[in-house]
């Protein structure tokens, strides 16, 4: 199962709720590669990839090749996976060189698909793959959204939660068209959450009404453990297993294993 965790909008909570879905899937036993496929690298740093801050171009420590090799076709996955510290999660590491590959790739044969061959040839590894796409609509996401067939959509519960969603729908039925007809919305995830304010609960009833049934019922809250966690480079099962973060991701990849009878 290919999972692309998207919403064009920065900020909301994609990277990590990838980071924190798949370390609580990888302890329930499931074995899960994270794809890396923004430039920015949170992934790869958030979880646990040290790099060297003072460079403009930071290489992370222990690796040597990226989700760019790939994409550019001087790699395969094989050769460019790495493991992580946490049980049964691998990653596909991101570096700063993946911005210039959009345009790059524009006169590539087949530029939407390179993602999704790629990815054929270890998909049957995985119970699920999930990719965290950059904060844009471009052909990064284009080719996560190829290479899925299910997309999760964060939904940071704050002001202009829903501004934008039109268009990523829009995308997502366009691509559904195209070039993936077995694409669907995998999910719904309310993300930073806060109780004390009417405003999540506005949102979360606007969620609920347009997407039903797939809305997730599990809740990440704002919760500050969740932010802190990155800079240790540590999932939050590391950084403070008793948060209210961490419950709700816990809570989140058994709800995401019910649902995998999809
Ligand atoms: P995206 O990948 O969509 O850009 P991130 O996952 O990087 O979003 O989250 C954006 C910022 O918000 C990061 O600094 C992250 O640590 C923080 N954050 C994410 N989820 C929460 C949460 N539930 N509570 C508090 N802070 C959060
Ligand atoms: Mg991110």
């Amino acid at each position: 199962m290919i999972i692309a965790i998207t919403n064009q909008k920065g900020g909301v909570g994609k990277t990590t709720t990838a980071i924190n879905l798949a370390v609580y899937l990888g302890k329930l036993g499931k074995k899960v590669l994270l794809v890396d496929l923004d430039p920015q690298s949170n992934l790869t740093s958030g979880i646990g990839f040290i790099s060297d801050d003072d460079s403009v171009n930071p290489i992370y420590q222990g690796l040597s090749k990226s989700i760019y090799d790939i994409l550019v076709g001087k790699a395969s996955i094989k050769e460019v996976f790495v493991l992580t510290k946490y049980e049964n999660v691998h990653l596909v590491p991101a570096s700063i060189d993946l911005a210039g590959a959009e345009v790059e790739l524009v006169n590539a044969m087949s530029r939407e698909t390179i993602l999704k061959s790629a990815l054929d040839e270890i998909k049957d590894e995985y119970d699920f793959v999930f990719i965290d796409c950059p904060p844009s609509l471009g052909l990064l996401t284009v080719n996560a959204l190829v290479a899925s067939s299910k997309v999760f959509i964060p939904v940071q519960c704050e002001y202009f939660a829903l501004e934008g969603l039109g268009q990523l729908i829009n995308t997502i039925n366009l691509i559904k068209k195209r070039l993936n007809s077995t694409l669907e919305i995998g999910g719904v995830i309310m993300t930073m959450y806060d109780v004390r304010t009417n405003l999540s609960k506005q949102v979360g009833d606007e969620l609920q009404k347009f997407f039903g049934e797939k809305l997730f019922k599990t809740i990440v809250p704002r919760n500050v453990r969740l932010s802190e966690a990155p800079s240790y480079g540590k999932a939050i099962i590391e950084y403070d297993p008793k948060s209210q973060g961490a419950l709700a991701y816990e809570g989140l990849a058994k709800e995401v294993v019910k649902l995998k009878k999809w």
